[in-house]
Protein backbone atom coordinates (compact mmCIF):
# COMPACT_ATOMS: atom_id res chain seq x y z
CA UNK A 1 0.00 0.00 0.00
CA UNK A 2 1.35 3.55 -1.00
CA UNK A 3 1.96 6.17 1.72
CA UNK A 4 -1.48 7.62 1.18
CA UNK A 5 -3.47 4.66 1.19
CA UNK A 6 -1.88 3.82 4.46
CA UNK A 7 -2.79 7.81 5.75
CA UNK A 8 -6.48 7.10 4.72
CA UNK A 9 -6.71 3.95 5.89
CA UNK A 10 -5.33 5.43 9.68
CA UNK A 11 -8.20 8.18 9.35
CA UNK A 12 -11.00 6.73 7.61
CA UNK A 13 -13.64 4.88 9.48
CA UNK A 14 -14.37 3.01 5.89
CA UNK A 15 -12.30 1.12 4.28
CA UNK A 16 -9.43 1.53 1.94
CA UNK A 17 -8.28 -0.66 -0.65
CA UNK A 18 -5.26 -0.53 -3.30
CA UNK A 19 -5.52 -4.26 -4.46
CA UNK A 20 -4.99 -5.09 -8.04
CA UNK A 21 -7.99 -7.26 -8.07
CA UNK A 22 -10.31 -4.27 -6.41
CA UNK A 23 -8.28 -1.81 -9.29
CA UNK A 24 -9.28 -3.67 -11.76
CA UNK A 25 -12.78 -4.39 -11.21
CA UNK A 26 -14.00 -0.17 -10.39
CA UNK A 27 -11.64 0.38 -13.58
CA UNK A 28 -14.67 0.72 -15.68
CA UNK A 29 -18.33 1.75 -15.56
CA UNK A 30 -20.92 0.91 -18.23
CA UNK A 31 -19.28 3.05 -20.65
CA UNK A 32 -16.34 1.93 -23.21
CA UNK A 33 -14.06 3.48 -21.13
CA UNK A 34 -11.22 2.11 -18.71
CA UNK A 35 -9.37 4.13 -16.13
CA UNK A 36 -8.13 2.21 -13.01
CA UNK A 37 -7.77 4.47 -10.05
CA UNK A 38 -4.89 4.33 -7.53
CA UNK A 39 -6.97 3.48 -4.16
CA UNK A 40 -10.82 2.92 -3.58
CA UNK A 41 -12.27 3.62 -0.26
CA UNK A 42 -15.61 2.87 1.52
CA UNK A 43 -16.72 5.74 3.62
CA UNK A 44 -18.89 4.44 6.28
CA UNK A 45 -19.96 8.49 6.87
CA UNK A 46 -19.39 11.64 5.71
CA UNK A 47 -17.05 12.62 8.08
CA UNK A 48 -14.94 10.25 5.98
CA UNK A 49 -15.65 11.27 2.63
CA UNK A 50 -14.89 15.21 4.50
CA UNK A 51 -11.21 13.67 5.12
CA UNK A 52 -10.92 12.62 1.94
CA UNK A 53 -12.06 15.84 0.28
CA UNK A 54 -9.82 17.59 3.19
CA UNK A 55 -6.74 15.44 2.17
CA UNK A 56 -7.07 15.80 -1.49
CA UNK A 57 -7.56 19.00 -1.18
CA UNK A 58 -4.23 19.75 0.84
CA UNK A 59 -1.84 17.65 -1.07
CA UNK A 60 -3.07 19.75 -4.17
CA UNK A 61 -2.31 22.71 -2.61
CA UNK A 62 1.28 20.94 -2.24
CA UNK A 63 0.89 20.34 -6.17
CA UNK A 64 0.20 16.96 -5.81
CA UNK A 65 -3.28 16.00 -7.34
CA UNK A 66 -4.84 13.06 -6.20
CA UNK A 67 -8.44 13.20 -7.59
CA UNK A 68 -11.46 12.14 -6.40
CA UNK A 69 -14.33 10.24 -8.18
CA UNK A 70 -17.71 9.39 -6.07
CA UNK A 71 -19.57 6.17 -7.28
CA UNK A 72 -22.95 4.55 -7.32
CA UNK A 73 -22.94 1.53 -8.88
CA UNK A 74 -20.79 2.50 -11.97
CA UNK A 75 -23.56 2.08 -14.70
CA UNK A 76 -23.01 5.31 -15.82
CA UNK A 77 -22.33 4.53 -19.63
CA UNK A 78 -20.17 7.95 -20.29
CA UNK A 79 -17.06 7.25 -18.16
CA UNK A 80 -17.94 9.28 -15.48
CA UNK A 81 -17.78 7.06 -12.56
CA UNK A 82 -14.31 5.86 -13.13
CA UNK A 83 -11.42 7.73 -12.21
CA UNK A 84 -7.38 7.92 -12.07
CA UNK A 85 -7.17 8.78 -8.47
CA UNK A 86 -9.68 8.23 -5.28
CA UNK A 87 -12.61 6.22 -6.00
CA UNK A 88 -15.34 6.68 -2.93
CA UNK A 89 -17.66 4.03 -3.55
CA UNK A 90 -20.93 5.05 -1.45
CA UNK A 91 -23.24 1.35 -1.92
CA UNK A 92 -20.86 -0.81 0.48
CA UNK A 93 -22.27 1.67 3.59
CA UNK A 94 -23.65 4.56 2.82
CA UNK A 95 -27.48 2.95 1.82
CA UNK A 96 -29.21 4.28 4.40
CA UNK A 97 -33.13 5.73 4.64
CA UNK A 98 -32.28 8.53 7.25
CA UNK A 99 -35.71 9.90 7.51
CA UNK A 100 -39.19 9.55 6.08
CA UNK A 101 -41.89 12.17 6.95
CA UNK A 102 -45.28 9.99 6.10
CA UNK A 103 -47.43 13.33 5.73
CA UNK A 104 -45.55 15.12 3.23
CA UNK A 105 -43.90 11.86 1.17
CA UNK A 106 -40.49 13.81 1.68
CA UNK A 107 -37.54 11.02 2.07
CA UNK A 108 -33.97 12.00 3.20
CA UNK A 109 -31.57 9.36 2.38
CA UNK A 110 -27.49 8.57 2.33
CA UNK A 111 -26.29 8.57 -1.55
CA UNK A 112 -25.18 4.75 -1.85
CA UNK A 113 -28.81 3.52 -1.34
CA UNK A 114 -30.38 1.13 -4.14
CA UNK A 115 -32.51 3.24 -6.31
CA UNK A 116 -35.05 -0.27 -6.58
CA UNK A 117 -35.11 -0.74 -3.14
CA UNK A 118 -36.12 2.82 -2.00
CA UNK A 119 -38.89 2.55 -4.15
CA UNK A 120 -39.71 -0.63 -2.77
CA UNK A 121 -40.04 1.18 0.93
CA UNK A 122 -41.81 3.58 -0.63
CA UNK A 123 -44.42 1.78 -1.89
CA UNK A 124 -45.32 0.10 0.95
CA UNK A 125 -45.96 3.73 2.43
CA UNK A 126 -48.35 4.39 -0.87
CA UNK A 127 -45.67 6.62 -2.52
CA UNK A 128 -43.59 6.36 -5.25
CA UNK A 129 -40.90 8.22 -6.91
CA UNK A 130 -41.98 8.49 -10.73
CA UNK A 131 -38.71 9.61 -12.17
CA UNK A 132 -36.64 6.62 -11.91
CA UNK A 133 -33.90 4.95 -14.74
CA UNK A 134 -34.10 2.33 -16.39
CA UNK A 135 -31.08 0.88 -14.28
CA UNK A 136 -33.00 1.36 -10.57
CA UNK A 137 -32.72 -2.33 -9.96
CA UNK A 138 -28.81 -2.12 -9.88
CA UNK A 139 -28.05 1.71 -8.93
CA UNK A 140 -28.31 4.44 -7.06
CA UNK A 141 -30.36 7.72 -5.89
CA UNK A 142 -26.84 9.25 -5.62
CA UNK A 143 -26.05 8.55 -8.78
CA UNK A 144 -29.53 9.57 -10.23
CA UNK A 145 -28.74 12.76 -8.45
CA UNK A 146 -25.35 13.41 -9.71
CA UNK A 147 -26.79 12.18 -13.70
CA UNK A 148 -30.08 13.86 -12.92
CA UNK A 149 -31.65 10.66 -14.28
CA UNK A 150 -34.93 10.21 -16.00
CA UNK A 151 -36.65 7.29 -17.42
CA UNK A 152 -39.79 6.14 -19.21
CA UNK A 153 -42.09 8.04 -16.76
CA UNK A 154 -40.62 11.78 -17.67
CA UNK A 155 -42.76 13.24 -20.22
CA UNK A 156 -45.23 13.79 -17.31
CA UNK A 157 -42.75 13.54 -14.04
CA UNK A 158 -39.45 14.87 -15.69
CA UNK A 159 -36.08 13.77 -14.18
CA UNK A 160 -35.26 12.80 -10.72
CA UNK A 161 -33.54 16.43 -10.36
CA UNK A 162 -37.16 17.95 -9.68
CA UNK A 163 -37.89 15.63 -6.91
CA UNK A 164 -34.71 17.11 -5.13
CA UNK A 165 -35.83 19.24 -1.92
CA UNK A 166 -32.21 19.89 -0.27
CA UNK A 167 -28.54 17.89 -0.91
CA UNK A 168 -25.88 17.73 2.10
CA UNK A 169 -22.38 17.85 0.16
CA UNK A 170 -18.86 18.04 0.77
CA UNK A 171 -16.67 20.17 -0.98
CA UNK A 172 -13.62 20.06 -2.64
CA UNK A 173 -11.84 21.41 0.61
CA UNK A 174 -13.75 18.87 2.95
CA UNK A 175 -16.57 21.71 4.06
CA UNK A 176 -20.06 20.43 4.32
CA UNK A 177 -23.27 22.24 3.35
CA UNK A 178 -26.35 22.33 2.49
CA UNK A 179 -28.15 23.29 -0.48
CA UNK A 180 -31.94 24.29 -0.68
CA UNK A 181 -33.68 27.17 -2.13
CA UNK A 182 -33.14 30.02 -0.19
CA UNK A 183 -34.93 33.74 -0.22
CA UNK A 184 -32.96 36.96 -0.98
CA UNK A 185 -32.68 37.45 2.86
CA UNK A 186 -31.24 34.18 3.57
CA UNK A 187 -28.80 34.64 0.59
CA UNK A 188 -27.32 38.01 1.48
CA UNK A 189 -26.31 35.80 4.64
CA UNK A 190 -23.89 33.28 3.05
CA UNK A 191 -22.72 36.12 0.74
CA UNK A 192 -21.23 37.53 4.16
CA UNK A 193 -19.87 33.91 5.59
CA UNK A 194 -15.79 34.11 5.64
CA UNK A 195 -15.80 30.46 4.49
CA UNK A 196 -15.25 28.26 1.14
CA UNK A 197 -18.89 28.26 1.29
CA UNK A 198 -19.21 31.81 1.15
CA UNK A 199 -16.56 32.40 -1.65
CA UNK A 200 -19.11 30.29 -3.73
CA UNK A 201 -21.97 32.08 -3.33
CA UNK A 202 -19.84 35.45 -3.97
CA UNK A 203 -18.26 33.93 -6.82
CA UNK A 204 -21.36 32.89 -8.48
CA UNK A 205 -23.91 35.59 -7.94
CA UNK A 206 -21.35 37.87 -9.32
CA UNK A 207 -21.29 35.44 -12.46
CA UNK A 208 -25.20 34.92 -12.89
CA UNK A 209 -25.69 38.51 -12.54
CA UNK A 210 -22.91 39.62 -15.18
CA UNK A 211 -23.96 36.98 -17.62
CA UNK A 212 -27.73 36.77 -17.42
CA UNK A 213 -28.11 37.01 -21.37
CA UNK A 214 -25.44 34.72 -22.24
CA UNK A 215 -27.22 31.75 -19.76
CA UNK A 216 -30.16 32.99 -21.14
CA UNK A 217 -28.79 31.98 -24.81
CA UNK A 218 -27.62 28.72 -23.58
CA UNK A 219 -31.53 27.31 -22.76
CA UNK A 220 -32.49 24.73 -25.52
CA UNK A 221 -36.38 24.35 -26.24
CA UNK A 222 -36.04 20.57 -25.20
CA UNK A 223 -37.46 19.17 -22.24
CA UNK A 224 -33.96 18.44 -20.30
CA UNK A 225 -30.63 19.47 -21.06
CA UNK A 226 -27.60 17.71 -18.42
CA UNK A 227 -24.90 19.24 -20.81
CA UNK A 228 -22.30 21.54 -18.34
CA UNK A 229 -24.57 22.91 -15.60
CA UNK A 230 -27.49 23.97 -15.19
CA UNK A 231 -27.01 27.90 -14.43
CA UNK A 232 -30.39 28.78 -15.25
CA UNK A 233 -32.39 27.72 -12.39
CA UNK A 234 -29.75 29.22 -9.82
CA UNK A 235 -30.88 32.36 -9.21
CA UNK A 236 -35.17 33.26 -9.34
CA UNK A 237 -36.26 36.56 -10.72
CA UNK A 238 -37.55 37.59 -6.84
CA UNK A 239 -34.26 37.13 -5.58
CA UNK A 240 -34.45 33.54 -3.86
CA UNK A 241 -30.78 31.39 -5.19
CA UNK A 242 -30.55 27.26 -4.78
CA UNK A 243 -27.14 26.17 -5.21
CA UNK A 244 -28.84 22.59 -5.76
CA UNK A 245 -29.44 22.66 -9.73
CA UNK A 246 -25.80 22.99 -10.26
CA UNK A 247 -24.99 19.33 -7.80
CA UNK A 248 -27.46 17.89 -9.90
CA UNK A 249 -26.35 16.45 -13.12
CA UNK A 250 -23.01 17.67 -12.21
CA UNK A 251 -21.54 14.14 -12.04
CA UNK A 252 -19.51 14.36 -9.17
CA UNK A 253 -17.17 17.70 -10.68
CA UNK A 254 -18.60 20.82 -8.60
CA UNK A 255 -19.12 18.19 -4.71
CA UNK A 256 -19.99 15.10 -3.36
CA UNK A 257 -23.32 14.23 -2.51
CA UNK A 258 -23.70 13.01 1.34
CA UNK A 259 -27.49 13.11 2.03
CA UNK A 260 -30.14 13.79 -0.53
CA UNK A 261 -33.98 14.75 0.56
CA UNK A 262 -36.58 14.11 -2.19
CA UNK A 263 -40.02 14.54 -2.46
CA UNK A 264 -42.61 11.34 -3.90
CA UNK A 265 -45.27 10.96 -5.89
CA UNK A 266 -48.57 8.76 -4.47
CA UNK A 267 -48.41 5.63 -5.59
CA UNK A 268 -51.18 4.68 -8.14
CA UNK A 269 -50.72 1.20 -9.73
CA UNK A 270 -53.92 1.47 -11.71
CA UNK A 271 -52.89 2.76 -15.16
CA UNK A 272 -53.91 2.12 -18.84
CA UNK A 273 -51.51 0.92 -21.45
CA UNK A 274 -51.57 1.50 -25.41
CA UNK A 275 -49.43 0.08 -27.74
CA UNK A 276 -49.75 1.65 -31.29
CA UNK A 277 -47.84 -0.04 -34.37
CA UNK A 278 -47.19 2.58 -36.80
CA UNK A 279 -45.71 1.81 -40.63
CA UNK A 280 -44.38 5.22 -41.26
CA UNK A 281 -42.60 7.69 -39.45
CA UNK A 282 -44.14 10.66 -40.23
CA UNK A 283 -47.54 9.42 -38.45
CA UNK A 284 -45.37 8.64 -35.35
CA UNK A 285 -44.42 12.31 -35.44
CA UNK A 286 -47.96 13.91 -36.00
CA UNK A 287 -48.59 11.26 -32.48
CA UNK A 288 -46.24 12.49 -30.29
CA UNK A 289 -47.00 15.89 -31.12
CA UNK A 290 -50.65 15.55 -30.45
CA UNK A 291 -49.94 13.46 -27.14
CA UNK A 292 -47.98 16.11 -26.02
CA UNK A 293 -50.21 18.87 -26.95
CA UNK A 294 -53.10 16.91 -24.87
CA UNK A 295 -54.14 18.46 -21.86
CA UNK A 296 -53.88 15.42 -19.41
CA UNK A 297 -49.96 14.13 -20.45
CA UNK A 298 -49.64 10.25 -20.54
CA UNK A 299 -46.57 9.79 -17.98
CA UNK A 300 -44.76 7.64 -20.98
CA UNK A 301 -43.97 7.39 -24.76
CA UNK A 302 -41.86 5.76 -25.55
CA UNK A 303 -40.73 3.68 -29.43
CA UNK A 304 -38.70 0.92 -30.49
CA UNK A 305 -38.32 0.13 -34.14
CA UNK A 306 -38.49 -2.94 -36.46
CA UNK A 307 -34.91 -3.35 -36.23
CA UNK A 308 -34.83 -3.87 -32.51
CA UNK A 309 -37.82 -6.25 -32.81
CA UNK A 310 -36.11 -7.93 -36.42
CA UNK A 311 -32.66 -8.24 -34.45
CA UNK A 312 -34.30 -10.11 -31.25
CA UNK A 313 -36.32 -11.93 -33.52
CA UNK A 314 -33.19 -13.30 -35.02
CA UNK A 315 -31.55 -14.26 -31.80
CA UNK A 316 -34.16 -15.88 -30.30
CA UNK A 317 -37.09 -16.55 -32.54
CA UNK A 318 -39.89 -16.70 -30.01
CA UNK A 319 -39.02 -13.83 -27.31
CA UNK A 320 -41.87 -11.65 -29.28
CA UNK A 321 -44.01 -13.92 -30.67
CA UNK A 322 -47.62 -13.82 -30.47
CA UNK A 323 -47.15 -10.29 -28.42
CA UNK A 324 -46.08 -7.84 -31.78
CA UNK A 325 -47.89 -8.55 -35.34
CA UNK A 326 -46.20 -9.95 -38.28
CA UNK A 327 -45.18 -8.37 -40.31
CA UNK A 328 -43.72 -6.23 -37.79
CA UNK A 329 -44.64 -2.76 -37.68
CA UNK A 330 -41.89 -0.36 -38.80
CA UNK A 331 -42.44 1.52 -35.52
CA UNK A 332 -44.27 0.91 -31.67
CA UNK A 333 -45.25 3.42 -29.08
CA UNK A 334 -46.00 2.55 -25.76
CA UNK A 335 -48.21 5.36 -24.11
CA UNK A 336 -48.95 5.13 -20.63
CA UNK A 337 -51.60 6.81 -18.80
CA UNK A 338 -51.65 7.29 -14.99
CA UNK A 339 -54.62 9.28 -14.29
CA UNK A 340 -55.71 8.83 -10.44
CA UNK A 341 -59.46 9.49 -10.74
CA UNK A 342 -61.15 6.50 -12.87
CA UNK A 343 -63.13 8.28 -14.48
CA UNK A 344 -60.52 10.99 -15.59
CA UNK A 345 -57.99 8.17 -16.70
CA UNK A 346 -60.95 6.73 -18.77
CA UNK A 347 -61.60 9.76 -20.23
CA UNK A 348 -58.08 10.60 -21.31
CA UNK A 349 -57.63 6.99 -22.94
CA UNK A 350 -60.60 7.89 -25.05
CA UNK A 351 -58.83 10.93 -26.35
CA UNK A 352 -55.45 9.57 -26.83
CA UNK A 353 -57.01 6.15 -28.85
CA UNK A 354 -59.21 8.31 -31.27
CA UNK A 355 -55.79 10.27 -31.66
CA UNK A 356 -53.62 7.14 -32.53
CA UNK A 357 -56.43 5.34 -34.32
CA UNK A 358 -56.49 7.54 -37.23
CA UNK A 359 -52.86 7.42 -37.45
CA UNK A 360 -51.42 3.94 -36.63
CA UNK A 361 -52.34 0.58 -37.95
CA UNK A 362 -53.12 -0.62 -34.92
CA UNK A 363 -54.04 -0.24 -31.19
CA UNK A 364 -54.55 -2.17 -28.23
CA UNK A 365 -55.11 -0.94 -24.94
CA UNK A 366 -54.73 -2.71 -21.75
CA UNK A 367 -55.47 -2.17 -17.76
CA UNK A 368 -55.04 -5.63 -16.26
CA UNK A 369 -51.44 -5.52 -14.85
CA UNK A 370 -50.41 -9.15 -15.78
CA UNK A 371 -51.17 -8.14 -19.83
CA UNK A 372 -49.45 -5.00 -19.78
CA UNK A 373 -46.36 -6.68 -18.42
CA UNK A 374 -46.52 -8.95 -21.63
CA UNK A 375 -46.79 -5.10 -23.73
CA UNK A 376 -43.63 -4.36 -21.69
CA UNK A 377 -41.79 -7.26 -22.94
CA UNK A 378 -42.08 -5.51 -26.00
CA UNK A 379 -40.32 -2.34 -25.31
CA UNK A 380 -37.70 -4.06 -23.15
CA UNK A 381 -36.71 -6.27 -26.35
CA UNK A 382 -33.63 -3.26 -25.82
CA UNK A 383 -32.43 -5.69 -22.88
CA UNK A 384 -32.31 -8.57 -25.42
CA UNK A 385 -30.50 -6.42 -28.00
CA UNK A 386 -28.27 -5.16 -25.38
CA UNK A 387 -26.75 -8.00 -24.21
CA UNK A 388 -26.46 -10.00 -26.76
CA UNK A 389 -23.10 -10.47 -28.27
CA UNK A 390 -21.51 -12.63 -30.79
CA UNK A 391 -18.09 -13.08 -29.95
CA UNK A 392 -16.09 -9.45 -29.49
CA UNK A 393 -19.09 -7.81 -31.67
CA UNK A 394 -21.61 -6.33 -28.71
CA UNK A 395 -23.82 -3.34 -28.64
CA UNK A 396 -21.75 -0.44 -27.94
CA UNK A 397 -23.31 2.35 -26.23
CA UNK A 398 -21.65 5.72 -27.93
CA UNK A 399 -24.75 7.32 -28.77
CA UNK A 400 -26.91 7.46 -25.67
CA UNK A 401 -29.23 9.76 -24.14
CA UNK A 402 -28.74 13.12 -26.37
CA UNK A 403 -32.30 14.91 -26.61
CA UNK A 404 -34.24 17.07 -29.46
CA UNK A 405 -37.05 19.10 -29.38
CA UNK A 406 -39.75 16.70 -29.38
CA UNK A 407 -41.09 17.80 -32.53
CA UNK A 408 -37.87 16.91 -34.24
CA UNK A 409 -37.71 13.55 -33.23
CA UNK A 410 -38.70 12.18 -36.94
CA UNK A 411 -35.30 14.19 -38.56
CA UNK A 412 -33.37 12.89 -35.85
CA UNK A 413 -34.50 8.93 -36.34
CA UNK A 414 -34.26 9.89 -40.50
CA UNK A 415 -30.81 11.44 -40.13
CA UNK A 416 -29.51 8.67 -37.64
CA UNK A 417 -30.64 5.86 -40.40
CA UNK A 418 -28.85 7.71 -42.71
CA UNK A 419 -25.34 8.09 -40.70
CA UNK A 420 -25.99 4.45 -39.67
CA UNK A 421 -26.48 3.22 -43.90
CA UNK A 422 -23.21 5.75 -44.75
CA UNK A 423 -20.96 3.51 -42.30
CA UNK A 424 -22.84 0.23 -43.19
CA UNK A 425 -24.17 -0.89 -39.93
CA UNK A 426 -26.80 -3.14 -39.50
CA UNK A 427 -28.86 -3.71 -38.16
CA UNK A 428 -30.52 0.17 -37.32
CA UNK A 429 -32.23 -0.78 -33.79
CA UNK A 430 -33.44 2.11 -31.75
CA UNK A 431 -35.46 2.73 -29.05
CA UNK A 432 -36.31 5.25 -26.47
CA UNK A 433 -38.43 8.04 -24.70
CA UNK A 434 -39.92 9.41 -27.99
CA UNK A 435 -41.86 12.00 -26.03
CA UNK A 436 -39.26 13.82 -24.86
CA UNK A 437 -36.95 13.55 -28.48
CA UNK A 438 -34.53 10.84 -26.62
CA UNK A 439 -33.38 7.81 -28.90
CA UNK A 440 -30.97 5.05 -28.14
CA UNK A 441 -29.20 3.04 -30.92
CA UNK A 442 -25.75 0.86 -29.81
CA UNK A 443 -25.08 -0.68 -32.65
CA UNK A 444 -22.88 -4.24 -32.43
CA UNK A 445 -19.33 -3.38 -33.03
CA UNK A 446 -16.13 -5.32 -32.31
CA UNK A 447 -13.62 -2.84 -30.53
CA UNK A 448 -10.61 -5.09 -31.01
CA UNK A 449 -10.72 -4.36 -34.86
CA UNK A 450 -9.59 -0.92 -35.99
CA UNK A 451 -12.11 -0.98 -38.57
CA UNK A 452 -14.81 -0.67 -36.16
CA UNK A 453 -13.47 1.59 -33.90
CA UNK A 454 -13.18 4.06 -36.82
CA UNK A 455 -16.73 3.72 -37.25
CA UNK A 456 -17.18 4.07 -33.87
CA UNK A 457 -15.79 7.46 -33.74
CA UNK A 458 -17.21 8.40 -36.98
CA UNK A 459 -20.62 7.62 -36.06
CA UNK A 460 -20.13 9.78 -32.41
CA UNK A 461 -19.08 12.81 -34.77
CA UNK A 462 -21.99 12.66 -36.79
CA UNK A 463 -24.61 12.10 -34.86
CA UNK A 464 -23.91 14.80 -31.90
CA UNK A 465 -23.49 17.27 -34.55
CA UNK A 466 -26.90 15.87 -36.07
CA UNK A 467 -28.01 16.61 -32.44
CA UNK A 468 -26.60 19.82 -32.16
CA UNK A 469 -27.56 21.31 -35.21
CA UNK A 470 -31.05 19.89 -34.57
CA UNK A 471 -31.17 22.36 -31.48
CA UNK A 472 -30.57 19.53 -28.91
CA UNK A 473 -28.09 18.47 -26.59
CA UNK A 474 -25.70 15.79 -26.19
CA UNK A 475 -26.55 15.18 -22.68
CA UNK A 476 -30.63 14.35 -22.07
CA UNK A 477 -31.38 11.89 -19.88
CA UNK A 478 -28.03 11.71 -17.93
CA UNK A 479 -24.95 13.88 -18.20
CA UNK A 480 -22.18 14.08 -20.78
CA UNK A 481 -19.25 12.15 -18.61
CA UNK A 482 -15.74 11.91 -20.32
CA UNK A 483 -17.34 9.89 -23.06
CA UNK A 484 -19.49 13.29 -25.07
CA UNK A 485 -17.17 16.00 -23.24
CA UNK A 486 -15.59 16.70 -26.25
CA UNK A 487 -18.70 17.96 -27.73
CA UNK A 488 -19.91 20.61 -25.04
CA UNK A 489 -17.94 23.32 -26.45
CA UNK A 490 -19.67 22.62 -29.96
CA UNK A 491 -23.22 22.42 -28.38
CA UNK A 492 -22.84 26.30 -26.03
CA UNK A 493 -19.89 27.92 -28.60
CA UNK A 494 -16.92 29.26 -26.79
CA UNK A 495 -18.09 32.02 -24.96
CA UNK A 496 -21.12 30.07 -22.90
CA UNK A 497 -18.15 27.27 -22.75
CA UNK A 498 -15.88 29.22 -20.41
CA UNK A 499 -18.80 30.19 -18.40
CA UNK A 500 -19.25 26.66 -17.71
CA UNK A 501 -15.44 26.29 -16.98
CA UNK A 502 -15.63 29.16 -14.22
CA UNK A 503 -18.55 27.55 -12.43
CA UNK A 504 -15.94 24.73 -12.26
CA UNK A 505 -13.28 26.89 -11.39
CA UNK A 506 -15.19 28.54 -8.65
CA UNK A 507 -16.20 25.01 -6.64
CA UNK A 508 -13.33 23.07 -7.77
CA UNK A 509 -9.76 25.56 -7.98
CA UNK A 510 -7.51 22.66 -8.27
CA UNK A 511 -9.22 19.95 -10.32
CA UNK A 512 -9.56 17.16 -7.53
CA UNK A 513 -13.54 16.34 -7.97
CA UNK A 514 -13.45 13.96 -11.01
CA UNK A 515 -11.50 15.68 -13.67
CA UNK A 516 -11.75 14.96 -17.36
CA UNK A 517 -15.70 14.38 -16.27
CA UNK A 518 -17.18 17.78 -18.62
CA UNK A 519 -13.97 19.23 -18.98
CA UNK A 520 -10.72 18.44 -20.03
CA UNK A 521 -11.05 14.94 -22.30
CA UNK A 522 -10.46 15.44 -25.74
CA UNK A 523 -10.78 12.64 -28.31
CA UNK A 524 -7.43 11.72 -28.22
CA UNK A 525 -7.79 11.12 -24.39
CA UNK A 526 -11.06 8.73 -25.36
CA UNK A 527 -9.08 6.48 -27.61
CA UNK A 528 -6.51 6.17 -25.42
CA UNK A 529 -8.46 4.55 -22.54
CA UNK A 530 -10.98 3.01 -24.53
CA UNK A 531 -12.16 -0.46 -23.64
CA UNK A 532 -11.91 -2.55 -26.50
CA UNK A 533 -13.38 -5.63 -24.91
CA UNK A 534 -15.81 -3.70 -23.76
CA UNK A 535 -18.68 -5.71 -21.48
CA UNK A 536 -21.22 -5.53 -19.39
CA UNK A 537 -19.26 -7.46 -16.58
CA UNK A 538 -20.67 -7.34 -13.29
CA UNK A 539 -24.46 -6.20 -14.18
CA UNK A 540 -25.54 -9.52 -15.43
CA UNK A 541 -26.70 -10.35 -12.37
CA UNK A 542 -29.76 -8.21 -13.53
CA UNK A 543 -31.17 -7.92 -16.70
CA UNK A 544 -29.61 -5.04 -18.17
CA UNK A 545 -32.62 -2.55 -19.05
CA UNK A 546 -32.04 0.36 -21.25
C1 LIG B 1 -28.37 -0.31 -19.88
C2 LIG B 1 -28.39 1.06 -19.29
C3 LIG B 1 -29.56 1.79 -19.30
C4 LIG B 1 -29.60 3.08 -18.74
N1 LIG B 1 -30.77 3.75 -18.73
C5 LIG B 1 -30.83 4.99 -18.19
C6 LIG B 1 -32.07 5.72 -18.16
O1 LIG B 1 -33.12 5.23 -18.53
N2 LIG B 1 -32.04 7.00 -17.71
C7 LIG B 1 -30.89 7.56 -17.21
O2 LIG B 1 -30.93 8.71 -16.79
N3 LIG B 1 -29.73 6.89 -17.20
C8 LIG B 1 -29.67 5.62 -17.65
N4 LIG B 1 -28.49 4.93 -17.62
C9 LIG B 1 -27.31 5.53 -16.97
C10 LIG B 1 -27.22 5.19 -15.44
O3 LIG B 1 -27.67 3.89 -15.19
C11 LIG B 1 -28.05 6.12 -14.58
O4 LIG B 1 -27.71 7.46 -14.84
C12 LIG B 1 -27.94 5.84 -13.07
O5 LIG B 1 -28.85 6.67 -12.40
C13 LIG B 1 -26.55 6.02 -12.51
O6 LIG B 1 -26.53 5.50 -11.18
P1 LIG B 1 -25.24 4.77 -10.57
O7 LIG B 1 -25.49 4.47 -9.15
O8 LIG B 1 -24.85 3.62 -11.41
O9 LIG B 1 -24.17 5.94 -10.70
P2 LIG B 1 -22.64 5.84 -11.12
O10 LIG B 1 -22.55 5.29 -12.49
O11 LIG B 1 -21.86 5.17 -10.08
O12 LIG B 1 -22.27 7.38 -11.12
C14 LIG B 1 -22.86 8.25 -12.06
C15 LIG B 1 -22.19 9.62 -11.95
O13 LIG B 1 -22.55 10.23 -10.73
C16 LIG B 1 -21.41 10.52 -9.95
N5 LIG B 1 -21.76 10.21 -8.56
C17 LIG B 1 -22.17 9.03 -8.05
N6 LIG B 1 -22.42 9.16 -6.74
C18 LIG B 1 -22.17 10.45 -6.42
C19 LIG B 1 -22.23 11.20 -5.22
N7 LIG B 1 -22.60 10.66 -4.06
N8 LIG B 1 -21.88 12.50 -5.26
C20 LIG B 1 -21.51 13.10 -6.42
N9 LIG B 1 -21.42 12.43 -7.58
C21 LIG B 1 -21.75 11.12 -7.58
C22 LIG B 1 -20.30 9.65 -10.50
O14 LIG B 1 -19.04 10.23 -10.29
C23 LIG B 1 -20.67 9.57 -11.95
O15 LIG B 1 -20.17 10.67 -12.65
C24 LIG B 1 -28.43 3.64 -18.18
C25 LIG B 1 -27.24 2.90 -18.17
C26 LIG B 1 -27.22 1.62 -18.71
C27 LIG B 1 -25.95 0.84 -18.66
Amino acid sequence: MSKIAHYLQEHLAGEVMTSIDARRYFSSDSSILSIPPALIAYPRNENDVRKAARFSWQLAERGRIIPITPRGSGTDSTGGAIGEGLLIVFPAHMNRIIELDNKSGEVTVEPGINFGKLEQTLQTHGRYISAFPSTLEYSTVGGAVAKNSSGQNSVKYGSIGEYVKRLRIVLANGEVIETERLSKRELNKKLGIASFEGEIYRALDALIEENQNLITSMERPITKNNAGYNLIDVKHKDGSFDLSPLFIGSQGTLGIITEITLSSDVFNPDTSLIMACFDNLDNVQVAVNSLRSAKELPRTIEIINKGLIDAVTEVNPNQLKDLVPTPHPEYILFVEIDNHSERGQKRTVHKITKILEKLAISVEIETEQDIQQRIWKVRQASSAYISHNDGFKKSTPIVNDSIVPPERLVELISGANDIVNQLNMSPFAIWGHAGDGIIRLQPHLNLTQVGDRQKAFRLMDDFYKLVISLGGSIAGSAGEGRLKAPYLEMQYGSEAFSLLAKVKQIFDPYSTLNPGVKFGTSMDDIKKSLRQEYTFGHFYDHLPRS
